[in-house]
């Protein structure tokens, strides 16, 4: 897997599922220079927004599939199946384009 370079030393020192568990409050440190690194605010209200919108479509999808009539049980699992698949492309594209930036102290 690829990784991240810091902010601040320009190491590969993060892996791109770190990248996915950072969030506004939670801040991670390199292990090579320990600074504090973070995800552009913006970045986060836009991953936000996009797997909600990218989820709820594959819900949509997936249950608009089903054979009429459906139980709720069928429905809450099809459902949350959708909307894993569906936040899938939004995930990746997450972990593909954000670039962590230094966190000034
Ligand atoms: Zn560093």
């Amino acid at each position: 897997m690829n990784k991240l370079p810091c902010p601040n030393c320009k190491d590969l020192t993060f892996t791109k599922w770190q990248v996915m568990k950072i969030g506004k409050f939670v801040n991670l440190r390199c292990s090579n220079c320990n600074s504090k690194v973070a995800v552009p605010t913006f970045k986060l209200v836009l991953f936000s927004l996009y797997s909600q919108l990218t989820g709820f479509f594959g819900l949509i999808a997936l249950v608009s599939l089903m054979p009429s009539p459906f139980s709720i049980t069928a429905f809450s699992i099809v459902g949350l199946i959708g909307y894993v698949v569906g936040l899938m492309p939004a995930v990746f594209f997450y972990i593909n384009t954000t670039e962590l930036i230094s966190k000034s102290v």
